[in-house]
């Protein structure tokens, strides 16, 4: 396979964020991603038009529909050998952390979980509900 040339975007509804894929060397994928904040069925086998977020707006409902204008959800690279660069959040520096292969996505996922699914355990009867396991452990 060839390098990419230009950029492929893919829409991933089920997780209501836009990818836009760039490769500037063969040994590494660049990755941007958007939250799909609104989406409108604009014709036969969903076709649709999306909504995302503004680049620096102040409200989440400030919408563009073009997601290179989107403010950034996350932005990074995956390395031909695993590693990967991700910055969370809508600055450069922002939430920067490598990570070593797909266990190492693993990890922070499972972590992230764990981390949410305890701060719900220890607000106890003041969560809201259905948003946190009723019983964990
Ligand atoms: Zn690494």
């Amino acid at each position: 396979m060839g390098i990419i040339t230009g950029e492929i975007i893919e829409h991933w509804d089920d997780l209501e964020v836009t990818v836009i894929f760039t490769q500037e060397y063969e040994h590494a994928i660049r990755f941007f991603a958007a939250e799909i904040i609104a989406t409108k069925i604009t014709g036969p086998n969903f076709q649709a038009d999306r909504g995302w977020t503004k680049k620096g707006a102040s409200s989440n409902i400030d919408l563009v529909y073009d997601p290179h204008e989107a403010e950034r959800y996350l932005k990074g690279s995956v390395k031909w050998d695993g590693c990967q660069n991700i910055n969370f959040g809508n600055q450069d520096g922002d939430g920067y952390m490598h990570l070593c292969g797909s266990c190492g996505v693993e990890h922070l996922s499972q972590t992230l979980i764990r981390i949410f699914n305890r701060c719900g355990e220890l607000m106890g009867d003041k969560v809201l509900r259905n948003t946190f396991p009723a019983k964990i452990r």
